[in-house]
């Protein structure tokens, strides 16, 4: 099997994590991404202890440890009052519980890290200025054709080009997609900008009627990673690169403490994006034959309750395992979606039912208390026979 080529679509956080599984089991990997240049855009990441087990076995934990903010607890605040309606521990508590850390990171530093190890292996393997645009598939292999005209042949393609897939929409047609009525903000603001107050309690998530504002530090404290959504009927367009205006982020926040509004007003002008939250329904099926997806691509989750990006570093990380174990490619994608699918949907409906809950000055049970981080994508069995871990208990 390791004579198998691997064609990833997207070099994001869960493609690169794919690839650079694939590789340590021995696999060529070819990965294509649309973008001109590999880097991702400034905002900070949650990287919560099951996706930790993963990046540490394949090299990168180090380093993303060395780049991150060690989490010292989530405060939940009332929105207005301030009063503080709950506390997460902090990153040492899920060391000794959970035997990795909960780090606070910037994407760039993990995409970075990534990178660095998938070109470590392989310094051609990945394909810039592709674009994928369609495929067909038969027993001997996937064709794939990109944007400027080049085309593929690999044994199995892995879409993991995000959200909006490509791919998904190629092999399943374009699945149903809803604005959720809300809107996103999110900004990185430089740590001497910031009132003492926020300075000093630095992780906290401010819980209001349809509002709801998340702060917490990156890079070993130096920026302040800001992220915040709100209610609103009118429509704003998907995308984290769309700029935002500060009076308007103000204004849907003004009966917010006061603290949080003095956060809101060092926020630089060309550093404030916004995007409105659409959601879709989890998949029903990620596999056709020697097509499979993850990430984004296969179970597109709204952002609240932090998983996105850790799901996609399981689904990696399990991508893997999974060919080094089959026999055929077809077999390993089947494994794959069986090994993944439960637990990834399942956190795609939790996200969903967090996100109500926040919005009613509720904090909700979040990612721990339903059972998330007991899971170690490295070792969990991988079978052919159904479920291999019990999934979230939503
Ligand atoms: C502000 C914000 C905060 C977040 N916070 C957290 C958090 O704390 N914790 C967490 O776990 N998750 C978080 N998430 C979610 C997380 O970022 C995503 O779930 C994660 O990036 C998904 O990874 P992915 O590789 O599937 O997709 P992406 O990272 O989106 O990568 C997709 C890649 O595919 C490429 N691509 C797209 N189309 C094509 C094409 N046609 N051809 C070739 N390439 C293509 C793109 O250019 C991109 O490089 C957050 C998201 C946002 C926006």
């Amino acid at each position: 099997m390791t004579e198998c080529h691997i064609a990833i679509i997207g070099a994001g956080i869960g493609g690169l994590t794919a690839a650079l599984s694939l590789q340590r089991q021995g696999f060529a990997v070819s990965v294509y991404e649309q973008a001109a240049e590999l880097r991702e855009f400034g905002a900070g990441l949650v990287v919560t202890p099951d996706a930790l087990h993963a990046l540490d076995a394949l090299g990168v934990g180090g380093a993303i440890i060395d780049a991150s903010s060690a989490s010292v607890g989530l405060v939940f605040k009332h929105y207005k009052s301030g009063e503080v309606l709950r506390r997460q521990p902090s990153g040492d508590y899920y060391k000794s519980k959970y035997g990795a850390r909960h780090v606070l990171v910037h994407r760039a530093d993990l995409h970075a890290a990534l990178s660095a190890a998938v070109l470590a292996n392989d310094p051609g393997c990945v394909h810039l200025d592709h674009a994928f645009a369609g495929l067909s598939q038969d027993e001997n292999g996937v064709n794939a054709r990109f944007a400027n005209g080049a085309t593929i042949k690999a044994d199995a393609l892995i879409g993991c080009d995000g959200y909006r897939s490509a791919v998904r929409d190629r092999v399943y047609s374009s699945t149903p997609v809803t604005f959720t009525g809300q809107v996103s903000f999110r900004a990185l603001v430089r740590s001497e900008s910031l009132p003492e107050e926020i300075k000093k309690q630095a992780e906290c998530l401010y819980v209001g009627p349809g509002r709801m504002l998340l702060h917490y530090p990156l890079r070993n404290r130096a920026l302040m990673n800001i992220v915040a959504h709100a209610r609103q009927d009118r429509w704003e367009a998907e995308g984290w690169a769309i700029p935002g205006e500060r009076s308007e982020f103000l204004k849907m926040f003004c009966d917010f403490y006061p603290k949080v509004l003095q956060l809101i007003e060092v926020i630089e002008p060309n550093a404030l994006f916004k995007w409105g939250l659409r959601d879709r329904e989890p998949l029903p099926q990620w596999t056709l034959d020697r097509v499979s997806m993850l990430g984004d691509a296969a179970h597109p989750m709204s952002p609240f309750l932090g998983q996105g990006a850790v799901m996609a570093i399981e689904d990696g990380m399990v991508l893997g395992r999974c060919f080094a174990k089959a026999g055929t490619a077809e077999q390993a994608l089947r494994l794959y979606e069986t090994a993944r699918k439960p637990r990834a949907n399942a956190a795609q409906l939790y996200s969903r039912e967090q996100g109500a809950n926040l919005q009613h000055i509720d904090p909700g049970r979040g990612a721990e208390a339903i059972g998330l981080f007991n899971y170690n994508p490295t070792t969990v069995p991988i079978s052919p026979n159904g479920r291999t871990a019990p999934p979230p208990q939503c």
